[in-house]
């Protein structure tokens, strides 16, 4: 059960990234409303993103020290500030890791990874939901109302990893008999292909080097076909199974320098290449071997503009992400689960962090 009488204490636990590669779990105040656009969520799941140990490890420039972790959860709105109107208090939310206004420019396009009120803040620049209790910024087109039938686990990933799947295949622009590969069968590379399916994707391949995370996404059925790039040439098995053109669209959902040198080498001519993944040194593209080769290639940071669309997708069974929920960690476990989450410990894919003495 989670524990009671939290909101009267106005202390919390959260997980604080203090710097140099170092977490605490720490008390901390329950967050106010510091604006009229701010609601306050009482997290009831949150998970752990790759993104929070690239800011543990230090690969995220703007991140701040001394903030609270986090930035895809589920939760139940218990505050909404006054310019708040289509959030309610008592609503059962999913986040955008996105913070959006939906008023500027780029949100207006559905660009919100520039929007120039918001980006990349909680669990970065601000506190994120790692904790009992997060404020969360423009909560009107930040906050999803999670559909009656939808579970809080079934609904977790709507705001990050699946928005990244969704956007990868998106980037495609996928057309009637187009074979899509997706280089990485991590949880963004599950969830890109799924998505790319789900937008009418003939075949899908799915690449990885790691024959476990492989299996795991055949025996959940993810994709038609299923290359092993420790084991086989994936140039030549992707020609194989494309009548030697190679993928018409590639997703590349790995993020290392041989990954995105696969990306571009097993798209036929006049492809798409999708980047969604997060690399932690630049690299740099052989135009000259890629002459003639007339690539579009698109990047991201994910546009998660989509998410009531996907939570629609979610509600009606044409999308379910349960599976990749592997493993499991209260609050006050959250450093083991870090631990567990970082190592690909027992095959881990995702962890539900449950609330605070939480026990299932
Ligand atoms: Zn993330
Ligand atoms: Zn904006």
């Amino acid at each position: 059960m989670i524990r009671q009488g939290v909101e009267n204490m106005e202390k919390m636990k959260a997980l604080v990234f203090l710097g140099n590669g170092t977490t605490e779990l720490q008390e901390r105040n329950i967050p106010i409303l510091k604006d009229e656009n701010d609601a306050i969520v009482k997290v009831t799941l949150s998970t752990i993103c790759t993104s929070d140990l690239h800011i543990v490890h230090g690969f995220v420039q703007k991140a701040k020290s001394n903030i609270v972790l986090g930035h895809e959860f589920v939760g139940v709105v218990t505050k909404t500030g006054k310019n708040v109107k289509h959030i309610k208090v008592g609503d059962r939310v999913s986040a955008n890791c996105v913070t959006n206004c939906g008023k500027c420019w780029y949100c207006q396009h559905n660009f919100v990874n520039n929007c120039e009120n918001g980006g990349w803040q909680l669990g970065c620049t601000i506190d994120g939901c790692q904790a009992e209790y997060v404020r969360v910024p423009y909560a009107d087109s930040s906050l999803y109302k999670i559909p009656n039938n939808l579970s809080d686990k079934s609904a977790l990933f709507t705001g990050d990893i699946l928005a990244s799947g969704y956007f990868g295949a998106q980037l495609c622009e996928i057309k009637k008999g187009y074979t899509v590969a997706v280089i990485g069968s991590g949880p963004v590379g599950i969830c890109s292909a799924m998505c790319a399916k789900l937008l009418g994707a003939e075949k899908v391949i799915i690449i990885d080097i790691d024959s476990e995370r492989l299996k795991f996404a055949e025996k959940n059925n993810v994709a038609d076909n299923y290359i092993d790039s420790s084991k086989q040439d994936v140039i030549q098995s992707v020609l194989n199974l494309t009548k030697m053109r190679g993928a018409d669209a590639v997703i590349e959902a790995a993020g290392n320098d041989e990954t995105f040198k696969m990306s571009w080498q097993i798209a036929r001519a006049n492809a798409i290449v999708a980047v969604v993944a997060m690399y932690e040194k630049p690299l740099s593209l052989p135009l000259n071997q890629m002459y003639g080769k007339n690539l579009i290639f698109k990047t991201g940071g994910v546009d998660s503009a989509y998410c009531d669309e996907i939570l629609q997708y979610l509600a009606n069974g044409k999308i379910n992400t349960d599976f990749l929920i592997t493993h499991s960690v209260n609050l006050n476990n959250i450093e083991k689960g870090y631990k567990i989450f970082e190592e690909k410990k027992d095959g881990c894919m995702k962890i539900a962090v449950t609330p605070y003495e939480y026990q299932f």
